[in-house]
């Protein structure tokens, strides 16, 4: 893809984990990039769709490259593009959910770089999928929220979620970095006025053979066993159907092992 005098930025969201949930065009970028920025959450199976001849750099935050700066990935944009490389910026999920992409664009618009945005599978949408719920019902659910439960110290403050706000009883909470102390947010869910049986689920590792979720309700949320991160927490009626589901399937796991023993004695 090499030839024009500035090349391309593609800021493309590599989905959840499944290769398979790629997009197509997703595909095609990775294939023919000279120069793939890719982020922590981006597995190696998706990084070895990448042709020989690319440069492939880790740009996490989370290992092999701690100490890069996000002014330090966006010049790294800027200058293979301006050498006339084809650059891809990869992103775990979406590239418009907790991905800085509106500082990426901001400053590849700054330096008169051509840009385009490929859109993602983001991790509440994979984890929904992967437990069978959708996550607006009529019935049950007119709203979705996505929110990050994380939050740098040093803004704790200003940056407080307000859950009085964002809690509703029609609303699915889908908590991205949702941490593993669940003390204050119970609290505070409670507080707002959601009923301690509103369903709550935690899925780890959505779509990646190190899956796991564990259901459970809110009243009882700080029981939830440390799940590994990437992690994803919703909450929500919406989630009921799913939590049944769960339920009847431990119960009759339940019995068979039972009648195992029982017809061992
Ligand atoms: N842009 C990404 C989110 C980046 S923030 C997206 O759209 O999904 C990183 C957080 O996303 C993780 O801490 C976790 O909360 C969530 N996440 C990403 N991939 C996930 C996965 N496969 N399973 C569960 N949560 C995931």
């Amino acid at each position: 893809m090499k030839g024009s005098l500035t090349g391309n930025v593609y800021l493309v969201g590599g989905g959840p984990g499944d290769p398979d949930l790629l997009t197509v065009k997703a595909h095609r970028l990775i294939r023919c990039a000279d120069v793939i920025l890719y982020d922590a959450l981006v597995p190696p199976a998706i990084l070895a769709l990448a042709g020989t001849h690319a440069a492939v750099v880790n740009v996490g935050k989370r290992c092999g490259a701690k100490g890069i700066t996000q002014a330090e990935i966006e010049a790294l944009m800027i200058e293979s593009a301006q050498r006339g490389l084809q650059v891809v910026r990869l992103h775990g999920g979406d590239p418009s959910i907790f991905g800085r992409l509106a500082e990426e664009t901001d400053a590849l618009e700054a330096a008169g770089i051509s840009f385009e945005v490929v859109p993602g599978i983001t991790a509440a949408i994979a984890a929904a999928a992967q437990i069978g719920v959708s996550l607006t019902d009529r019935r049950k659910s007119s709203r979705v929220v996505i929110v990050s439960g994380h939050r740098a110290p040093q803004n704790a403050p200003e940056e407080k979620v307000d859950w009085k706000d964002l809690a509703h009883a029609e609303t699915t909470l889908v908590i991205y970095m949702p941490g593993n102390n669940f003390t204050i947010l119970r609290e505070e869910l409670l507080a707002a006025g959601l009923h301690p049986r509103t369903p709550a689920v935690i899925v780890s590792h959505a779509t990646t053979p190190s899956e796991r979720h564990r259901f459970t309700t809110l009243g009882e949320l700080e029981k939830l066993p440390r799940m590994e991160s990437p992690a994803v927490l919703l909450i929500g009626r919406s989630l009921e159907h799913a939590q049944r589901r769960s339920n009847r399937r431990h119960l009759a796991h339940a019995f068979d092992e039972a009648e195992l023993i029982i017809s061992s004695l």
